[in-house]
């Protein structure tokens, strides 16, 4: 496998010479593994003109240098890592530092401008801007947690009942996604039923599900620290009414004309009136209220967006979601959700795009 890291360091680095930057601290954790490959849950980067510093705890002191290998100079600091990265700023005394605005706290800010006062300025998604475009073997990596998911969702959907719980089925369905490997959940598995899958964003309740009621399973797997995002609508214990297939039929028209039509190159606000077009002439534009996706990768939401007020290109190799929906308060709703890589010849799903009616 090819080796990224240096490459991925050095681009970044002349983002910051034309930035007028020299040096860059590194404190977004997905931005720490992109870029020197740790994967621990406390470390900083200093990145500067001819070196890359990843300073960790006593608890990493075994892993980091294994996982950094040759992409980073890796110091193990037993007390305070801010207060070791104040000694290495105080001994390379950088011109100009660069920290990262969108993630950093307003006690980092004072730590950083109290060891750099008057060279500190603030960038924003600097790092992540270089994520956007995936390299060929995180996109392996996202085509496998999307065939994870897939199968664990296979294992677990014939099973699902009349009368048991969303909890029960979002257990198992976490089960099945662990057993075969997946690292952990991406985001919190949401299981709605009913009228709860009218919620965008519903919280897997205690609500037992009823027959003849939609629902909707919106979830993922993690390989290689890579993310999927997968909704799937089903209707359970009786044949969808006439309502429901003409809801889900919207949905999935919309959903299929915005994962054939999207492209790399094509503003955000573009590929998102790709799915709102059907949706708005039908009648049902604002029940439809969220934007059309979102880039995935190290995380489930990254750059770029597919939304009405994104109007930069969606970059070529950039991975991302096609996910439109209806919401009927009170009544239900459908989403259906697949994940796209952006090649530059066209479109490639990378799950598996099933989303005829399944009625369980
Ligand atoms: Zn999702
Ligand atoms: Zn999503």
């Amino acid at each position: 496998m090819a080796d990224r890291r240096g490459a991925r360091q050095e681009a970044v680095r002349a983002a910051l010479v034309s930035e007028g930057l020299e040096a860059l601290v590194v404190t977004h954790l997905p931005n720490i593994r992109w870029l020197t490959g740790f994967t621990g849950s406390a470390g900083l980067v200093l990145l500067t003109p001819s070196n890359t510093l990843l300073l960790t705890d006593f608890r990493y002191a075994t892993q980091a240098p294994q996982e950094a290998g040759a992409a980073a100079e890796v110091v193990i600091e037993r007390a305070s890592i801010w207060n070791r990265l104040t000694k290495e700023l105080d001994r390379r005394a950088p011109a100009s530092l660069g920290f990262e605005a969108q993630v950093t706290t307003v006690r980092e800010h004072e730590r950083l401008e109290a060891a750099c006062r008057g060279r500190l300025r603030g960038t924003i998604d600097l790092v992540e801007h270089y994520r956007q475009v995936k390299d060929p073997e995180e996109v392996a990596a996202i085509r496998s947690a999307a065939a994870l998911a897939h199968e664990a969702l296979a294992e677990v959907l014939p099973t699902i009942r009349v009368g048991e719980r969303e909890l029960d089925v979002a257990t198992r369905l976490e089960g099945a996604l662990r057993s075969r490997g997946s690292e952990w959940h991406p985001f919190e598995t949401i299981v709605a039923s009913g009228p709860r899958s009218a919620l965008p964003h519903a919280r897997t309740s205690t609500r037992v599900i009823g027959r003849g009621e939609f629902l909707l399973i919106d979830y993922g797997a993690i390989v290689d620290g890579y993310c999927s995002d997968i909704t799937r609508t089903v209707v359970v214990g009786a044949p969808a009414d006439e309502r429901q297939q003409r809801i889900y039929g919207l949905v999935a028209d919309a959903q299929r004309r915005a994962r054939e039509g999207v492209r790399a190159g094509m503003p955000g606000c573009d590929a998102d009136a790709l799915a709102r077009t059907g949706i708005g002439e039908a009648g049902y534009g604002e029940a439809f209220g969220h934007s059309l996706g979102h880039g995935i990768g190290l995380e489930v939401h990254e750059a770029p967006r597919l939304a009405s007020t994104a109007d930069q290109p969606l970059p070529a190799g950039a991975v991302v979601t096609i996910e439109p929906g209806i919401y009927l308060p009170s009544w239900g709703g459908v989403r259906l959700e697949d994940d796209v890589w952006l090649r530059p010849d066209g479109p490639e799903l990378l799950s598996d795009g099933r989303t005829e009616l399944i009625v369980i």
